[in-house]
């Protein structure tokens, strides 16, 4: 597994600071194989390597898991941004009916998924049609219907002879006449792409405009998701991926492409034969097959927290001793991100919250944050410790350096200084002793 493989890579950098571009290349090279053995398309491999690798650069090393665990827990992290962290629904809710339409290379599951989503939706209490408009197949229509007996489901009425379009038009009308809530229209598939095909497609398309149209794609396809993937989208406008066969020995690589590709959310995830057998889809879970990795992810999240205990324990120590530099703020500030507002010390400091409001005319947002950490990161270690040396040419460089301007270093130093006379002035009264037992 990826774990194994970056454990050899890092064996000797054990116990080190942070992570060094050179130790990253190495480990990305470790987890483009991982990728392309998961069928992750190359191009797609690629890019997501050079993302990642931009992230993992300069991130700091947790001291109680090793730099490999910490390198699968970003790709990991990566992954699942890139999957989509939250599973998509289908948007349906308009007014009846509701036209999904299916698509993909033949043999790619459509039928199947079509009764299996059919299932779903009446289980939701709407009243769901399906037509097949596979002419080319012999029997195609024909599997839909039976597959709507098995589910009690409506399908249109077979007429022979009749052409794809005019199928999709005789369906939006008998559900409209019928007052169904959803019509399906599972299209006939292609072995390749086929341009006769594709333009049938959008013919249907035009005519029954759909609110969902899914690309059904199995999940084993490998190398060739991404053609499949750009193909269609180039053809109709998808709002949505569908892959089947996940139950197989599918490594997960074709999720990631998918994605890549059609930057649409990957909806259900096909998991068997039978019609109860579709599941939305989990990018966690298939970010864990991609690396193939037991609990390394889980391991580094509890490394981390502990780390956050460590870094309020110090905080709390150099506060008693009146000692509040640059660092300090930065892990202030981290915490903050972190918890998503006021760090636990922060709420403490008397000055702080002035300091915020100052800072960021009383919303202390993710953006600013990282604006502020970026400032911090381009001080030198000298300045990070004595804040005091920095004078104009230096907050030149600063702001340079980070992106923002000179008035922003200004802002930024303005806060530390006031939270830093915050703090000696606590100590002076002998707040602080007090303060610090809070934390306990
Ligand atoms: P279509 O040509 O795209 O309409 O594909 P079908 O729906 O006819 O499916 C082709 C074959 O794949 C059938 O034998 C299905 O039972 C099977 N199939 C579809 N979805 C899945 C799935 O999620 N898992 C498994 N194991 N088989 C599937
Ligand atoms: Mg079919």
């Amino acid at each position: 597994s990826l774990s194994d493989r970056l454990g050899g890579v890092f064996d000797r950098l054990r116990g080190r600071g942070a992570l060094t571009e050179a130790d990253v290349r190495t480990a990305m090279r470790e987890v483009r194989v991982a990728l392309l053995e998961a069928d992750v398309a190359l191009p797609v491999a690629r890019s997501f390597v050079e993302k990642i690798t931009e992230q993992a650069i300069g991130q700091n090393v947790l001291r109680s898991v090793t730099p490999g665990q910490q390198v699968v827990k970003i790709v990991h992290d990566g992954l699942i941004d890139m999957l989509g962290s939250d599973t998509a629904e289908l948007e349906i809710d308009v007014t009846p009916p509701a036209v999904i339409m299916m698509v993909g290379l033949q043999g790619s599951g459509k039928t199947t998924t079509t009764a299996k989503i059919a299932r779903l939706l009446k289980k939701q209490g709407k009243k769901v049609m399906m037509a097949s408009l596979d002419v080319n197949r012999p029997a195609a229509q024909e599997q839909l219907a039976v597959l709507g007996t098995q589910i009690e489901v409506v399908t249109l009425p077979i007429v022979a002879g009749q052409q794809p379009v005019d199928i999709g038009r005789r369906a939006l009308q008998s559900a409209k006449l019928q007052g169904f809530d959803v019509v399906m229209l599972d299209t006939a598939g292609r072995l390749h792409v086929d341009q006769a095909l594709m333009d049938e497609m959008k013919a249907v398309a035009d005519i029954a405009r759909p609110q969902e149209t899914l690309l059904v794609v199995d999940s084993l396809t490998g190398q060739d998701a991404v053609n499949v993937a750009s193909s269609f989208s180039e053809q109709v406008a998808l709002t949505g991926v569908v892959l089947t066969r996940m139950d197989g020995d599918a490594r997960g690589g074709a999720a990631l492409s998918m994605r890549a590709v059609t930057g649409k959310p990957i909806k259900f995830a096909g998991m068997g034969e039978k019609l109860d057998q579709i599941e939305p889809f989990h990018p966690k879970r298939v970010a864990g097959r991609i690396l193939g990795m037991g609990d390394v992810v889980s391991l580094v999240e509890r490394a981390a927290e502990s780390i956050q205990q460590e870094d309020a324990e110090r905080m709390a120590n150099r506060l008693a001793k009146g000692q509040f530099d640059m660092n300090d703020l930065r892990s202030q500030l981290q915490q903050m991100r972190n918890m998503g507002g006021l760090g636990a010390l922060a709420g403490m400091i008397p000055g702080m919250k002035k300091a915020q409001a100052a800072m960021a005319g009383g919303a202390m947002d993710e953006k600013i944050l990282l604006r502020m950490d970026a400032m911090i990161t381009s001080m030198t270690v000298k300045e990070r410790g004595k804040p005091e040396l920095i004078n104009a040419k230096r907050k030149i460089r600063i702001a340079k350096g980070s992106g923002t301007t000179v008035q922003d270093v200004n802002k930024l130093l303005k806060m530390h200084l006031e939270m830093q006379t915050a703090m000696k002035k606590l100590r002076k009264m002998g707040g602080l002793k007090g303060m610090l037992g809070m934390l306990g």
